[in-house]
This record gives structure tokens, C-alpha cells and sequence, in this order.
């Protein structure tokens, strides 16, 4: 930290103030905050330095030239779109907004959906994992584990099978085996690793499904009627990862309807059979990963409240989960580089041991498309926290590009013609990451009034879209 000059003009303000100082007065002041303005606010921007032009083929006239040396010190600064509230705030609140954006559109139609999938059968899912042996459970009124029966039994360790805590949501006991050493970790942190295939293979069996409750082959279930979905995976406090679900009955496209004998209650059973099937035995595993028994199953209704699901409540509870993937003490919110550090991780006893576990599955040849080790700090789960089929609605790349074309056409700009015979040449090159103390603090007021914004809209819409008398 500099310090200020005796008698300068600076002498007597505090760190902060010379920060905020020095950043307001420089002359690129007016344009930095425009771009960040530009970026949402991010917290921890990428610059870049390097430039574009554009180049007619024909006549080699340069059509468009864009270059950081124009940019605000003489960078371009773009936003690092993390979709982790813990990484970057305002990035992952765009993000969540386009989850929600793109749930609802999937249930009430918009963005490029017709609102007629409002009249198609849909339902919200909750998949859960399997046991991979007792766990301490979150209970108010009875005792985690009634001794009732229990009395004696202890396990092969010598470890009672009964508890008569009563465990608060806080409590890092919850969610914990009973008994460490009978807990089935290896399969614990497989689940998690093999859900995308889980996945796949539950999609595959809804039309085995569809198919054995019509008396039709597989192919001609799959031309006349399409399960379309959104999910998003959570962690349960044990560690293990469940997906929520929309899934919704279409015809061969999202803008046909499904036929007559599609109904709720098919679809309702289809789920039901295609997730009972769902079976995959793992190389060096004895178990056989499964779903769990547990598979709730709820109607979404169109328009309807009460003890029903509402669309728009489906997507804020999806959208709610996109951006804090993270279960405080259970998962970290980067990856692990060492073995070392895992001792030090502010997580309980029993993630630590999920995360070890990861780290020594991860070395086996067996498991090494896994890639174990790079997912460890999501207990083994890979890949993204959202994901949906390609006909449920509109996608996030679609969604960003509408976002900026609007900005261009609040702001007047022009889109420079990239036609047929124009040639590129890009070139740019990293150039550093972050805010100064001084920049941060404008780009946290920045950040603030794009959210303020956002959310007196959301209200806007909310009182438009609410008939007389309906609740949210
Ligand atoms: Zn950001
Ligand atoms: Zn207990
Ligand atoms: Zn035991």
C-alpha cells in the first residue's frame, strides 16, 4: 500500500478513499464504467489485449477494426460468466435468471416455445440416490434412529444402530453414517460420478417403457410422443447427489401435442417403470448402482395454486439451485490441486473421507475416464449443476445472445456486417484478471443497481401475470 505524501493532496484520506480517489479520477473513468456496466458488475473480470478486424475478401478494404488499444486502459474487459454465487455474484445471477427464464418458458411457453405445452402433461420429479448404508438423520419430533428394535444391535464394528439424538439442520452429524467404516464410500462417490450415465440410461427406458405400456416397438414410441426435461442436480447432506426434474409429454416436436393416450397418469407411470429398470454395474464395484426407492412425482397444473405445483414456483426452485451448487461443509467450490490440502477443508469428517475417496479411486485405471480427482471437490459429481433435453425450451447460448442484442439496440449501436466474403482475424491474448480495491467498489454499486433493476421488473411482471385474487 503506497503511502500518501506529507502535505499531498491525499494526506489525511484513508486507504479506501485514495482507492475510490484514484479510480474516479483517471482519465478512462467514464468508459470503464460503462463497460462494466456492459459486464453486470462481474467481480472478477478477464482482460484481454488483442484485436479484430474485419476485412472485405474482394476488394481487401478493411469493413470493421476492433482493438483493446480503444478499450479503457487499453484493454478489453470481459465478464467471467462464473455461475457460482461464491465465485462472482452478479455473473451468477444472470445465470440463475436464464435457469429460471428457461424452465418457465419449457412449462408456460415464450422464448421460441408455444404456450400450448401449458396443455401437455407435465410433472416435477425428485430422483433420489441409493442408501450406501444408515445415516444420522435431521429430525425435530422423534429420535434419529428409534432404538425401538434396535436395542443391541450394534455393527460388525461394534458401533450401536440406534441413536436417540434429535439432530438440527446445523448439526454436521447429519447426514453422517452411524458407522464410518460400514458406509459403502467407493459406491457413495461412483454414484455421483456415474449419474450422467444413470441419466442416460433412465431416458432410454422412459420409451422402453412407453413402448411395453402401448404394445408398440421402442421407434414407433419414440416418433409419436417425447419426454422433454430441465434438471438440476443437489447434494443431500450425506453427500450423495439428487436431480430434481421438469418432464413434460410432447408430440414428435415441442409444438405438436402428445397423443390422446399420453396422459398424465402414463407419464406418471412411465417415470415410475423406466427409473426401477435403471441399473449399471461399475468395474472393481460389487454394488450395482441403482435409484433410490424413494421417486416423488408431482403434477405441474396450469394456473393452479394450493397445495399444486405452479410453473413459476418449479422454475424458481430449480433456478434457486444453479447458482449454490455448494452445501456448506459437503463440497468446496473449486478443485482440489493436492492431497495435502484435503485435511484442511472446511468440510465434515464425512466429506473429507468422500473426498479421499476420490483421490485414491482416481489413480485406478478402472476409473480413470472419471477423472475422480479433478471432481473431487464435487464428491466425485462432473459436469454441470443444470442441464435439459434439446426440445424442452430455449437454450442459455440463445438467451445471451437475445440479452446483447437488446443492449445493442437500447444503446443504438450497430453490429458491424459480417457477410459472406468478409475475412476475421482475430487476435488476443490474457492479459490479467480483477479489479483494483477502487474498481471493485464502483463495480459492487454497479452490480446492485443492475439487480435493483432486474428485480422491480420482476415485480412488474409478476403483478401483470397474476390474475385477481391467485397468489404466488
Ligand atoms: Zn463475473
Ligand atoms: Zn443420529
Ligand atoms: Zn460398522
Amino acid at each position: 500500500m503506497p503511502t500518501p505524501a506529507p502535505g499531498g493532496p491525499d494526506e489525511g484520506l484513508s486507504f479506501t478513499d485514495r482507492e475510490i480517489l484514484t479510480t474516479a479520477t483517471h482519465p478512462d473513468f467514464r468508459a470503464w464504467l460503462a463497460r462494466v456496466r456492459h459486464i453486470g458488475g462481474c467481480q472478477h473480470p478477464v482482460h484481454l489485449i488483442g484485436h479484430t478486424l474485419t476485412v472485405d475478401a474482394a476488394t481487401g478494404r478493411l469493413v470493421h477494426a476492433f482493438t483493446s488499444a480503444e478499450q479503457p486502459h487499453g484493454r478489453l474487459t470481459i465478464a467471467c460468466g462464473n455461475r457460482r454465487q461464491s465465485r462472482c455474484e452478479p455473473c451468477a445471477r444472470l445465470h440463475q435468471g436464464d435457469t429460471y427464464q428457461l424452465v418457465v418458458s419449457g412449462l408456460a411457453g415464450g422464448k421460441g416455445v408455444p404456450d400450448t405445452v401449458r396443455s401437455h402433461p407435465r410433472v416435477f420429479v425428485t430422483f433420489t440416490a441409493p442408501s450406501f448404508g444408515p445415516v444420522h438423520r435431521r429430525t425435530a419430533e422423534e429420535p434419529c434412529r428409534p432404538s425401538r428394535g434396535r436395542r443391541g444391535l450394534v455393527c460388525p464394528h461394534g458401533r450401536p444402530l440406534w441413536c436417540l439424538d434429535r439432530h438440527s439442520p446445523g448439526d454436521p452429524l447429519t447426514g453422517s453414517p452411524i458407522c464410518p467404516d460400514c458406509y459403502d464410500y467407493p459406491a457413495a462417490v461412483l454414484w455421483n460420478a456415474h449419474t450422467r450415465d444413470l441419466w442416460q440410461r433412465l431416458h432410454r427406458n422412459l420409451y422402453e417403457a412407453i413402448a411395453t405400456a402401448r404394445g408398440i416397438s421402442r421407434n414407433a414410441a419414440r416418433n409419436t410422443v417425447r419426454v422433454a426435461y430441465a434438471k438440476v442436480a443437489e447434494y443431500q447432506r450425506r453427500g450423495s447427489v439428487h436431480f430434481h426434474a421438469v418432464m413434460r409429454f410432447d408430440g414428435p416436436t415441442p409444438d405438436t401435442p402428445p397423443p390422446a393416450w399420453a396422459t398424465l397418469a402414463l407419464l406418471i407411470q412411465t417415470i415410475r417403470t423406466a427409473t426401477r429398470r435403471v441399473h449399471l454395474a461399475v468395474s472393481g464395484l460389487d454394488t450395482i448402482l441403482r435409484f433410490g426407492a424413494q421417486l416423488d412425482i408431482r403434477p405441474i397444473l396450469p394456473g393452479h395454486h394450493g397445495d399444486d405445483l405452479t410453473e413459476r414456483a418449479v422454475a424458481s426452485y430449480i433456478a434457486k439451485y444453479v447458482t449454490k451448487p455448494d452445501v456448506a461443509g459437503i463440497t468446496v467450490d473449486r478443485p482440489i490441486r493436492d492431497a495435502i490440502t484435503i485435511s484442511v477443508l472446511p468440510v465434515t469428517d464425512h466429506a473429507r473421507t468422500l473426498i479421499r475417496t476420490c483421490w485414491t479411486l482416481g489413480i485406478r485405471p478402472e476409473h480413470k475416464t472419471l477423472n475422480l480427482r479433478r471432481w473431487a471437490h464435487q464428491l466425485g459429481y462432473r459436469g454441470h449443476i443444470a442441464s435439459k433435453s434439446r426440445a424442452y425450451s430455449t437454450t442459455y447460448t440463445a438467451l445471451r445472445a437475445a440479452r446483447e442484442q437488446h443492449r445493442r439496440d437500447h444503446n443504438q449501436e450497430d453490429a458491424h456486417d459480417t457477410t459472406a466474403d468478409a475475412l476475421t482475424d482475430k487476435h488476443w491474448t490474457y492479459a490479467g484478471t480483477g479489479h483494483t480495491t477502487g474498481q471493485a467498489m464502483f463495480a459492487d454499486a454497479i452490480a446492485d443497481d443492475l439487480q435493483a433493476a432486474r428485480d422491480a421488473a420482476h415485480d412488474a411482471r409478476l403483478s401483470v401475470d397474476t390474475p385477481q385474487g391467485e397468489t404466488q
